[in-house]
């Protein structure tokens, strides 16, 4: 009988069955084939293009962008359960990753038809990288602290400041940046940011590696050096910048990334207890119950995103690509312009978390092999 490392929380959902295993078959073939050996942190530090190219054409890159703009117009969840899949077996999908999670997102939420259709195609098809372009080297955890500068100049901004922590920068085509438009007024300081589209390769850009402690690339600091940035390339509203990036990092947070970015090696710790090569360690019970808690609540932002019915959201519609709810325009310093801010739409309503017990006694250690049959290439969701 087939075993579940993550247990079921939903009504099964055979067309989600099916896409899951044909995602799970074509990864075992790149496997066998070696063209890429499973890891961690994939999704930030394995950077190959032709992987995800090869993803692309799969329609497995952009799943959610509409076709209008490239994409496959299929459903959050569909695209969630992509991810998870890539996420199981850590497959090198760093060059995606941003552009696929947020970035698009956003650029369908705010972007103006000619950004939409300039880079939306090129996400979906694999050829257009981004990266974030939020933390400063004074400026993390608040992020309404940054330091960096737009100053408006006839036919766009100039902006100068340093952005750091920048994954992938050195491969990407672009990112937002997040920069003050307006002055600080203290009393307000989430007003007077705004985001750009920084095209990396721009006059004025330098891209520095950051070491990590084992010697990889993936961090950056970005030296944006009075680099021009056309009206056509601002992103969304001057001055909203706060609600846009916010809304950014919905899609940044809310991901299985959060979770399953070391997903094999518990895999791996429940295959070897399974074996008995470990003892049955009620600490791996906790952690299937803490993953299971993180993918139910996981899934349920792309359900809702999907529209998906669920027992307090009967009504079905996608709620994830349309504008922020602003009532009025920011409240901007004097002497800084403020320009127009899009119609509002309602709160999230999640859907009813399904119960999990977790084994906390060694005693119960045994209720643990309900996923010790599993393997990296088994394991079950809770959408199937
Ligand atoms: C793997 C990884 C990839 C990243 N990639 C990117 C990227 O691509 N682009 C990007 O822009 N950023 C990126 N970041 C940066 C990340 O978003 C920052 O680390 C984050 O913004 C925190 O900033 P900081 O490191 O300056 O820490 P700080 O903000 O200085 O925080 C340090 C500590 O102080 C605590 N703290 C901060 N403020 C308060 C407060 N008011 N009250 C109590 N405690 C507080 C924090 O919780 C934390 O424990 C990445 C980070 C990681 C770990």
């Amino acid at each position: 009988m087939r075993t579940s490392l993550v247990p079921s929380a939903g009504a099964p959902d055979p067309s989600l069955a099916a896409l899951r295993a044909e995602v799970r078959a074509f990864l075992r073939e790149q496997i066998d084939a070696g063209v890429f050996t499973p890891g961690v942190d994939t999704w930030l530090a394995r950077w190959n293009t032709d992987f995800t190219k090869a993803l692309a054409a799969r329609g497995w890159v952009g799943m959610t962008i509409p076709t209008e703009y490239g994409g496959h117009g299929r459903t959050f969840m569909e695209r969630f359960v992509v991810t998870e899949e890539l996420l199981a077996v850590g497959a090198p999908v760093a060059a995606q990753w941003v552009a696929d999670r947020q970035a698009a997102p956003s650029l369908l939420k705010y972007g103006t038809e000619e950004q939409k259709r300039r880079f939306l195609p090129g996400i979906a098809r694999g050829e257009i990288c981004w990266a974030i372009g939020m933390s400063e080297p004074e400026s993390g955890s608040d992020l309404a602290s940054v330091k960096t500068r737009a100053v408006e100049v006839d036919g766009g901004w100039r902006i100068t400041g340093t952005k750091l922590w920048t994954s992938g920068a050195h491969h990407a085509d672009a990112f937002f940046a997040l920069a003050r438009s307006a002055p600080l007024d203290p009393a307000h300081r989430h007003a007077g940011l705004s985001q750009f589209i920084v095209l990396l390769d721009s006059p004025g850009v330098e891209i520095r590696p950051v070491l990590s402690m084992s010697g990889e690339h993936h961090f950056n600091e970005v030296v944006l050096d009075d680099v021009f940035v056309p009206d056509d390339l601002v992103l969304g509203t001057v001055g909203d910048g706060w609600a846009q990036v916010t809304s950014e990092l919905g899609y940044e947070r809310s991901g299985p990334e959060r979770f399953m970015s070391t997903f094999g090696v518990l895999a791996g710790a429940v295959d070897e207890a399974g074996a008995g090569r470990l003892p049955a360690d009620p600490r791996i019970g906790a952690f299937v119950g803490r993953i299971f808690g993180l993918h139910h609540m996981s899934r349920g932002v792309s359900g809702h995103c999907s529209g998906t019915r669920t027992r307090r959201s009967p009504r079905r519609w996608s709620r994830c690509s349309a504008p922020r709810p602003r009532a009025t325009s920011p409240t901007s310093p004097t002497n800084w312009p403020t320009r127009a801010t899009p119609p509002g739409r309602g709160s999230p309503n999640w859907s009813e978390p399904a119960s999990c017990s977790v084994p906390d006694s060694p005693s119960e250690a045994a209720r643990v092999r309900f996923c010790a049959g599993s393997s990296r290439g088994d394991w079950g969701c809770a959408d199937e």
